[in-house]
């Protein structure tokens, strides 16, 4: 009775490749337990492989690992682990040599070493069985061919002796165990995350934890000669893991600026690079697992030659030669201190309540200004104000904070809540030494007026959806554009390139194929769905958190452009990450989810943005 498909190869054999068009949408019982369904064929072997849906009853207890006997009420993070853990379990399959066969032929997107919500694997409802829940799994599959004869035997093989064992025994015959302690781990993650507001907290970083990574190319953890992090007593919290019913011990790091700082090369950097992933939950052993901080956490750096379009960075800069104004600042090649000032005020438009910044990557004139430089150029002269005068109106006007590595000067001292020292990658608490030193210091330190603020929320700008595609459509005529993802680095849209390889927070391909998939949908929905996105962001109370599920909106600046960004994210998320419009057409599978901020920091870089303010 499972031989079905396998005869078809057969029957098959040798004939004219178009033949297996006839597959689409046909469905074959590959064992008692695996199901597979041909979505879409290529025209030819050297197309991109047929789309195809894998299915089998779901293989664990929904009750003991959702904490609930359906998909709908269990708590979002919890089935996001579950399917999570699926796929890596498939993916292992091919590492362990459970496939008798490997034929290059079959792929499935790749996770990073994060826990998102993607559209490779889905528990769904399904229309077989008494509980009713199967698992989906979305792959591709390039048929082969012997020139343009189909490969019938290479098809077998490929299906009955790679994708099948590797569904029975890895999937069907996962470890329910050890899928358990996933989704328990990734719920407390969710959970500590979730109480450092509460704990006055805007991050933390548990004893323990391995920082630094096995290599500039790898994300795992380094296996040899990591130093497990510390935190100083004076820092030390305790948190409740209640669904494993532990506690975690660390360090936390409370709402306000705190400085990294230390010589070179002694783990400054490594801590906030452990910072800025800690937006996302983590497989369980990463070594970053409860590593957690603010889910609206920015990595601010500087970015020169990027576009800026109507971007209100007047409290960093003003008074530019030639009278450019800063209120609604355009360049389409912007420096260094302009990109970084953009970077910081749409981060802010966005929602963020957290900055993180490394001055390896920043532009000094943006962060400080000392006073021999003073002297020489007078105040009146410089455009700019730097970061060390505006991050205590951020903090004390708009309950904005920062994270820091400073190593070079001293000047945010007065301004820092917790200065830490990295030393020999141990963290010490060094706070009381910096405040003695900046108030014995001879330097004149920025004065900050209490209640006047630089910053004017709600932020003014508005999406021009007619100017900015207008010159895209031109070239290419209306129906006739393609958005897709190109790596984790950037975007083609159309004939421009959206270049992304400076937006630190995207950790995987799939997340730039949500992106994509965003910007497509502004496009197909012409003017009414850009509106209709603008009014659904602007109704809605909830925003989208890329481990699935939601919070509730609280932040201190917003806009109109900002609602379009929610209103983009919802509807992907709602079509569970695949919105299938026709100018973004991507296989089915190959989506994970992303946050508004990495996709409002792709619309910010696209060349030919317009917006009125
Ligand atoms: P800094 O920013 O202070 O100059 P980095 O964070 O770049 O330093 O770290 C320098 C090197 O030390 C990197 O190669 C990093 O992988 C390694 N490193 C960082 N933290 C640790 C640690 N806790 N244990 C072992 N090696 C570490
Ligand atoms: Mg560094």
């Amino acid at each position: 009775p499972y031989a079905e498909l396998s005869n078809y190869f057969k029957s098959v054999e040798g004939m004219n490749y178009g033949e297996l068009k006839s597959l689409t949408n046909a469905s074959f019982a590959l064992s008692e337990t695996v199901q597979c369904t041909f979505l879409a064929i290529q025209s030819d072997p050297f197309a991109p492989g047929s789309q195809l849906r894998v299915s089998c009853p779901c293989p664990f207890q929904l009750e003991k690992v959702l904490q609930s006997s359906d998909l709908e009420s269990c708590a979002p993070c919890r089935r996001v682990a579950a399917e999570d853990y699926i796929l890596r379990c498939f993916h292992e399959g091919h590492r362990h040599g459970v496939a008798r066969y490997r034929s290059g032929a079959l792929q499935v997107m790749r996770p990073s070493q994060h826990v998102l919500e993607r559209s490779t694997v889905a528990l769904v409802r399904g229309d077989r069985g008494s509980k009713g829940v199967e698992v989906h799994l979305f792959a591709r599959l390039k048929l082969p061919g012997h020139g343009r004869r189909i490969d019938g035997r290479g098809a077998i093989s490929i299906i009955y002796e790679e994708l099948l064992p590797i569904m029975e025994r890895c999937v069907v015959g996962l470890d329910e165990e050890r899928l358990y302690q996933h989704v328990t781990c990734v719920h407390d993650q969710e959970h500590l995350r979730g109480e450092l507001r509460a704990a006055g907290c805007v991050a933390f970083v548990a004893n323990g934890s391995v920082l630094p990574r096995e290599s500039g190319e790898s994300d795992r953890p380094l296996a040899k000669g990591a130093v497990p992090f510390t935190s100083p007593a004076s820092l030390e919290r305790t948190f409740q893991l209640p669904y494993s019913g532990t506690t975690v011990t660390g360090m936390g790091l409370p709402h306000g600026l705190t400085l990294i700082a230390g010589g070179g090369f002694h783990g400054k950097s490594t801590l906030l690079r452990a910072l800025e992933v800690g937006v996302y939950n983590h497989v369980p052993d990463d070594g970053r697992v409860y590593v957690v901080v603010d889910s609206t956490a920015v990595k601010i750096r500087a970015e020169d030659r990027r576009s800026i379009n109507g971007v209100d960075i007047s409290p960093f800069i003003n008074n530019l030669p030639f009278q450019k104004t800063t209120t609604s600042f355009v360049t389409s090649d912007a420096s260094g201190s302009t990109s970084q000032a953009a970077n910081i005020m749409e981060a802010l438009e966005l929602g963020s309540r957290l900055l993180l910044l490394d001055e390896d990557t920043c532009a000094t004139n943006l962060m400080y200004r000392d006073d021999l430089m003073q002297q020489l150029v007078p105040r009146e002269q410089e455009p700019i104000t730097p970061f060390v005068e505006r991050v205590t109106d951020l903090i004390q006007n708009h309950g904005m904070s920062a994270v820091m590595v400073i190593g070079g000067s001293g000047q945010y001292f007065p301004h820092a809540t917790v200065t830490l020292v990295m030393n020999s990658y141990n963290a010490h608490d060094c706070t009381a030494r910096a405040q003695e030193i900046a108030s014995t210091s001879m330097a004149s330190v920025p004065l900050f007026e209490k209640g006047r603020s630089a910053f004017v929320s709600p932020m003014q700008r508005r999406f021009d959806g007619n100017g900015t595609f207008c010159t895209v459509q031109c070239r290419k005529g209306r129906d006739s554009i393609k958005v897709s993802g190109v790596g984790v680095d950037s975007i083609r849209f159309a004939e421009e390139n959206i270049d992304l390889s400076l937006v630190e927070q995207i950790v995987e391909e799939g997340q730039v194929n949500a992106i994509a998939q965003c910007l497509a949908m502004l496009y197909d929905g012409e003017a009414d769905g850009a509106e209709a996105m603008f009014a659904k962001g602007k109704s809605s109370q909830m925003v989208y958190s890329p481990v699935g599920g939601g919070e509730p909106r609280s932040v201190p600046f917003y806009s109109d452009f900002s609602a379009l960004i929610e209103g983009c994210d919802a509807t992907l998320r709602e079509a569970r990450l695949e919105a299938r419009t026709p100018s973004c057409y991507l296989p089915r599978g190959f989506t994970s989810a992303a946050r508004r901020f990495e996709i409002g920091a792709a619309l910010n870089r696209l060349r030919t943005l317009r917006t009125f303010t």
